[in-house]
C-alpha cells in the first residue's frame, strides 16, 4: 500500500499510450488516499465484496476519505477518474461493497473505494442528515437514534448508502416515509470529467432525478442529505410465525389484510428455514415482520390483531424494540463473503396463482440459505408520482425479492437454480420492472427483463448522454446513452 501526500490534488502530465501498470505510481501520486496493488499487503483483503461468489482481482484500488473526526480529506475521485480515463481502464465504484451482482469491483480494473467517506451530520432542528458515499446504514442510524430520527433506509446495518441509495432503498419505513431515494434532498456529486456539482430539486434537477433510481450511472456521490423523521425511542415491531402448512392460508389471510393498513404499518414477509437460534425448528417458516413508525401502540396493535384474526399466527414475538436493535436484527444471517444470487419482481396484486407458487417454493426449501421477501408497498412509496424519480413501478403494491446467503460452493448450482426457478413460476403474475438493488449478476442466457418503462428509460439515456458518453460509470445496472 503507497500512502501518498496530502497536498497532490491534479494528476501529473504522463505520457500515453503506456501500459496501465506502469502508470500506477502516476495514480498513487495523484490522489489524496491510498492505491493498493496486487501483492500490497492487504491488497487479497480490500478486493472481496460482500458477495464471496465475485472473485476477481482488480488491477489497482484508489481509496480516500475518513470517518469523522478528524474530517476526511478530500476524496480522491477527480484524480482516478481522470486516470481510468486517461488509461481506459474499467472503473468500478465501491461504496458498501454489498452489491449483489458485484458491481462494487472488476475484474483488471481499478475499483474507487470511497468506503472512507463515513461522516454523518445530524441537523436536529431541520431534520436532516447529511452521510458521506461511503457510509453503512448502521452510521446513518447510530447518528440520527439519540435524536429520535431517522431516515428511511434498508434492514442490514453494513450495507452501503451509497449504492442503497442511488438504486432505491427499501425498508421498513418505506409506507410510511417512501425509500431512501424519495428523502434524497441533495448530493454533491464528481461527474466523469471530474466536475463536481451539487444535484436538488433546485440545482442540476434532471441529474437529481436519475441519480434516485439510476443506481450510480452518472458520477461519484461523495455526500447525500437526507430528510430524517422522528420515530419513538422504541419502535413496536416484532414478527407473526405461521408454519408450512398455514402459509396459503395466511398468504389470502395477508392479501386481504393489506390492502388496507394505515401506512404507519411496514410489513416485510420473509420465507426461509430459520437459522438455530431463532428456535423455530428446521422446516419452512412465513415470518410477518413488521414496524410501526408511530407513537401510537394501542393503534397498532389493533391492526396487527386484525391479522391474527384472520390468521392466528404459530407462534409470534411482538414488542416495542429500539431502533438501533430493529434495524441491526437480521444482521447475522447475512454475513461477509456469504454467495449470493438474487432475483426481484413487482406484483399489483396477490393472486391465488401467485400464492399457491409462492407456498409450494417456499416448503422446497430444506435447507438453510436461501429465502425469499415480500415487501408490502403502497403509502407514501405508492404516493410519489412515476415520474418524480427514476424508481420504476410506483403502483406495485408487493414486491418480492428472493435471495440466496450461502457457504459452500458446492451449494451454488442447486441455490441459483432454486432462485431462478420461483422467479420464472412467479413472473407471470409480474407487474413489471426489475429493482436494481436486487438484481445478482446475470449471465447472457439469463438475461433480466427490463428495470425501467420505455419512456423512462429513454429520459435516463438522455440524461447518460449528457454527463457521461463514454460510459467511464459502467459497473451497475448499465443505461446506454442515447445515440
Ligand atoms: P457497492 O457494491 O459498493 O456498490 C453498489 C453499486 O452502487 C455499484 O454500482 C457502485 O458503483 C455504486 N455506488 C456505491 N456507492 C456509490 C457512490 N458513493 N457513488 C456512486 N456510485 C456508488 N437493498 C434495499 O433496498 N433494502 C434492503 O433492506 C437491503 N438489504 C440488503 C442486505 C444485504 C445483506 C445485501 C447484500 C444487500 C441488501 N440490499 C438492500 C441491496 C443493496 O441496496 C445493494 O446491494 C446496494 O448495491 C449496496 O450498496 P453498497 O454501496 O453497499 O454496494
Amino acid at each position: 500500500m503507497t500512502e501518498t501526500p496530502a497536498t497532490a490534488t491534479t494528476a501529473p502530465a504522463v505520457p500515453w499510450p503506456q501500459p496501465a501498470s506502469s502508470l500506477y505510481p502516476a495514480l498513487a501520486d495523484a490522489i489524496t488516499g491510498t492505491v493498493t496493488l496486487p501483492g500490497d499487503s492487504g491488497y487479497d483483503t480490500q478486493r472481496q465484496v460482500w458477495n464471496g461468489m465475485v472473485d476477481v482481482q482488480p488491477a489497482a484500488r484508489g481509496a480516500g476519505g475518513g470517518g469523522a473526526p478528524p474530517p476526511p480529506p478530500p476524496p480522491p475521485v477527480p484524480p482516478v477518474l481522470a486516470f481510468a480515463h486517461r488509461t481506459g481502464q474499467p472503473l468500478a465504484v465501491r461504496g458498501g461493497g454489498h452489491n449483489v451482482a458485484g458491481n462494487g469491483t472488476v475484474d483488471g480494473g481499478i475499483v474507487l473505494d470511497v468506503g472512507g467517506l463515513r461522516s454523518v451530520e445530524v441537523d436536529r432542528i431541520a431534520q436532516t442528515v447529511t452521510a458521506g458515499g461511503g457510509a453503512t446504514l448502521g452510521d446513518i442510524d447510530l447518528a440520527t437514534a439519540p435524536f429520535g430520527l431517522a431516515v428511511p433506509l434498508g434492514v442490514v446495518s453494513g450495507t452501503g448508502v451509497g449504492g442503497l441509495a442511488l438504486g432505491g432503498g427499501v425498508g421498513w419505513l418505506t409506507r410510511s416515509h417512501g425509500l431512501s431515494v424519495d428523502n434524497i434532498l441533495g448530493a454533491d456529486v464528481v461527474l466523469a470529467d471530474g466536475t463536481a456539482v451539487h444535484a436538488s430539486a433546485e440545482e442540476e434537477p434532471e441529474l437529481f432525478w436519475g441519480l434516485r433510481g439510476g443506481g450510480g450511472n452518472f458520477g461519484v456521490v461523495t455526500s447525500l442529505t437526507f430528510q430524517a423523521w422522528p420515530l419513538p425511542a422504541e419502535v413496536y415491531s416484532g414478527n407473526l410465525i405461521y408454519k408450512a402448512d398455514r402459509f396459503e392460508n395466511a398468504l389470502h389471510a395477508f392479501s386481504a389484510w393489506s390492502a388496507d393498513v394505515p401506512d404507519e404499518l411496514t410489513t416485510i414477509i420473509s420465507f426461509l428455514v430459520p437459522p438455530p437460534e431463532w428456535e423455530q425448528g428446521e422446516d419452512p417458516i412465513m415470518a410477518v415482520g413488521f414496524a410501526w413508525a408511530g407513537e401510537d401502540e394501542e393503534a397498532a396493535a389493533a391492526v396487527v390483531d386484525r391479522l391474527r384474526d384472520l390468521a392466528a399466527p404459530d407462534a409470534e414475538l411482538v414488542q416495542p424494540v429500539p431502533w438501533l436493535d430493529w434495524q441491526s436484527a437480521v444482521d447475522d444471517l447475512f454475513p461477509h463473503g456469504s454467495r449470493a444470487y438474487w432475483k426481484n419482481t413487482s406484483f399489483n396484486s396477490l393472486d391465488a396463482g401467485l400464492i399457491d407458487v409462492l407456498a409450494r417454493r417456499a416448503r422446497e426449501q430444506s435447507w438453510r440459505g436461501t429465502g425469499f421477501d415480500l415487501h408490502h408497498m403502497g403509502g407514501a412509496f405508492g404516493r410519489v408520482p412515476e415520474d418524480a424519480t427514476s424508481f420504476p413501478v410506483r403502483d406495485a403494491r408487493y414486491w418480492l425479492n428472493i435471495y440466496g446467503f450461502w457457504n459452500d460452493a458446492a451449494d451454488d448450482a442447486h441455490h441459483t437454480a432454486f432462485v431462478r426457478g420461483l422467479s420464472r413460476d412467479a413472473e407471470p403474475f409480474a407487474g413489471g420492472g426489475q429493482y436494481v438493488n436486487f438484481m445478482g449478476a446475470e449471465d447472457p442466457a439469463q438475461a433480466a427483463p427490463g428495470v425501467y418503462s420505455g419512456e423512462k428509460l429513454a429520459r435516463l439515456s438522455a440524461l447518460k448522454s449528457a454527463v457521461d458518453p463514454e460510459n467511464l460509470f459502467r459497473r451497475n445496472h448499465n443505461i446506454a446513452a442515447s445515440t
